[in-house]
């Protein structure tokens, strides 16, 4: 495993001098340096962990991003126990990532919804938007928070996304409840007892007749 700070840093829980110029300079943050320390620990019960890089870790709407060497994001994605595990080290929920363009940064960052596209669009005013097309449909019952995950990459790459998807929402039509029993019989009785009609609604009705 490789880390922002030195690995043996990391396993005694103390950073040496040079790490410790490092974070003082802006270089890396408590961030990446709370994050090394667990993960130095989490690889016993997190084999997975040995293989990756990380990068460099951040906080983002109370929440954690760890940006992953390049090829490595997939090595823990491709496991949800992993990154159910990750949670439980870490104490909060954890977003993975890899290094690279933005492109990359975002596709990643949304897995597993799909993109398919992704194009920069600069708007009338000179502010620029990232387009994203996802496939499927949007729906309720995504695997991840869409809104968290616009303001995470905001946040992190100062990138205004607009997320679209291929295909409209399935949208059930408005499809009136059946009338349950009880109710209908209350509204039909209602009405023919109101009007006190000897209308042919009343033709059917027990004791009407006699
Ligand atoms: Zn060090």
């Amino acid at each position: 495993m490789k880390l922002p700070i030195c690995t043996t840093d990391a396993r005694i829980g103390v950073l040496c001098p040079k790490c410790e110029a490092r974070l003082e300079r802006g270089e890396i943050t408590s961030v990446d340096v709370e994050v090394s320390f667990i993960l130095v620990k989490a690889v016993r019960t997190i084999p997975q962990l040995d293989s990756i890089a990380l990068i460099r870790a951040y906080e983002a709407e109370g929440e954690l991003v760890l940006v992953l060497g390049s090829g490595d994001a997939r090595k823990l994605l491709s496991d949800p126990d992993v990154i159910r595990k990750l949670r439980d080290f870490l104490g909060r929920r954890v977003w993975i990532t890899e290094e690279g363009d933005d492109r990359r940064f975002i596709e990643y960052l949304l897995h597993p919804l799909h993109v398919l596209t992704l194009n920069t669009v600069w708007l009338p005013d000179g502010s620029r938007t990232t387009r994203v097309l996802i496939a499927g449909r949007p729906s309720s019952k995504l695997p991840l928070d869409i809104e968290k995950a616009k303001k995470i990459i905001n946040d992190i790459k100062g990138l205004e996304l607009e997320i679209r998807f291929e295909r409209p929402s399935r949208k059930k039509g408005i499809v009136p409840r059946q009338y349950r029993a009880g109710h209908g019989r209350k509204d039909r009785g209602g009405n023919w007892m109101g009007r006190g009609t000897t209308g042919s609604r009343g033709a059917g009705v027990p004791g009407s007749s006699g």
